[in-house]
């Protein structure tokens, strides 16, 4: 199967951030990859791949080389997208006829993408044991509601600009008014448990549309979730596919809660990156002058998608500093950093994909728009190596159903993989051997 279809399918598996994480998890497995847990001693060894999760919604993998661990080669990007959470008490009753779920905004979505689709129900349930609790990923997996517009007859001006209130015209409609009280018993089911073994929950709404090609030449894709999972499984392609390392480390991470902020424990603005490369130096008996001269010499690919021009409205941006489905891997820059390109990183980058002959196209807002930030920046706070945000361009993006480019996803797997395949050495500052 083509690298595009194997998207659709994790995709599809993946309506959260944590089975996003379980199914990446389950192909490292597949791979002869050992998992580890940060709770216990780490006893790694050269020529060997691990990975780790944190929350079971961030994760991070990594290939010892079977000679010196003088550098990191990292792939970064985010397991989430933006949604809508269920609140701890999730029904709300309207005039006795029906039963509606009370969620919360997580993330910046464009609403209006939301309303008359179906609509599932996943995430994690922590469930009472007899010796304390434990937490089940589960999938409702069946279309159980809807966020219904209100008709054009009941709101005439909707076409000139709508503002929605997030309480009181998101609410999706479970059902009629016998359904109060049944969603906790769907969330059981779907659990393998009773409804007074559950003590806690992570759900989230995701919209039930099988991702798709579509075109002419079935040159784009429809999905949801495309950011960023689409660069989420393409590092991990292209991680599964390099060349077992026999100097420098690969790394693969994937964070949770890029589309809040990054600012939890297992966000990108966490000690998790940072905690995972220590522990590989202490396992590999290296001191921390060791770890300063191997983050000197390393790089990462921050990846998380970007804006093509909108077909309706080429004008929102730059003119040239723009990018288009299909036309290969996009470097973005700032001059403020949101994106942490710069000459070094892209010079790098650029070299790496002329010699591999993968294209690729730059991108910057328009100098009067402030644009949206991402994972490297923010990793770079507790990790500071040489980083460039990449992405691949798509349209809608934040939408319950965005679309990219079908050949793009080839061009993101073998360039990562080239970096990957790609060893790394400082000369002078400024001065890189490759
Ligand atoms: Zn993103």
């Amino acid at each position: 199967m083509s690298n595009v279809t194997n998207l659709l399918t994790f995709i599809d598996a993946s309506p959260t951030a944590f089975h996003a994480v379980a199914n990446l998890c389950a192909e490292l497995e597949k791979s002869g990859r050992t998992r580890l847990t940060e709770g216990e001693g780490w006893k790694l060894e050269p020529g060997r791949g691990y990975f780790v999760t944190r929350n079971m919604s961030s994760v991070i993998a990594f290939d010892i080389p079977t000679g010196e661990a003088d550098s990191f080669r990292m792939v970064a990007a985010h397991s989430d997208s933006p949604t809508f959470k269920i609140k701890e008490n999730a029904e709300l009753s309207v005039r006795g006829k029906y039963t509606k779920l009370n969620v919360e905004r997580y993330g910046g979505m464009l609403f209006s993408t939301w309303f008359d689709r179906p609509l599932s129900v996943a995430g994690r349930v922590l469930v009472k044991t007899d010796k304390g609790m434990e937490a089940r990923l589960v999938d409702i997996g069946r279309d159980i509601m809807v966020i219904p517009n209100v008709a054009i007859h009941m709101n005439r001006e909707i076409n000139d600009g709508f503002k929605y209130n997030a309480q009181t015209d998101l609410m999706p409609l479970f059902g009629d008014g016998e359904s109060k009280g049944e969603f906790i018993k769907l969330v059981a089911e779907a659990a393998c448990c009773d409804v007074g073994e559950i003590l806690g929950s992570d759900l989230f709404l995701y919209p039930r549309t099988p991702g798709r090609l579509w075109g002419r030449e079935n040159e784009y894709i429809l999905s949801p979730r495309l950011d960023d999972l689409e660069c989420a499984f393409s590092g991990l392609t292209a991680f599964l596919a390099a060349k077992a390392p026999e100097k420098g480390v690969n790394m693969l991470c994937v964070f949770d809660n890029e589309e809040v902020g990054s600012g939890t424990k297992q966000g990108a603005d966490s000690t998790f990156l940072r905690d995972v490369m220590k522990r590989i130096f202490i396992s590999l008996g290296k001191g921390r002058e060791e770890l300063y001269r191997a983050m000197a010499a390393s790089f990462m690919l921050s990846a998380d998608n970007a804006h093509a021009v909108h077909p309706n409205h080429p004008e929102k941006t730059d003119e040239e500093n723009c990018t288009y489905m299909n036309e290969g891997i996009v470097i973005k820059f700032n001059a403020n950093q949101r994106y942490t390109t710069d000459g070094v990183s892209a010079a790098f980058f650029h070299r790496l994909l002329k010699e591999n002959e993968i294209p690729c196209q730059h991108f910057a807002n328009r100098s009067d728009v402030a644009g949206g930030g991402t994972l490297g920046n923010i990793s770079g706070s507790h990790v500071s190596i040489n980083t460039l945000d990449i992405g691949l361009a798509q349209l809608a993006m934040h939408s319950a159903c965005e679309t990219a480019g079908a050949k793009d996803v080839d061009y993101m797997v073998n360039g990562m993989r080239a970096f990957y395949d790609t060893r790394v050495t400082l000369g002078r500052d400024g001065e890189f051997m490759f």
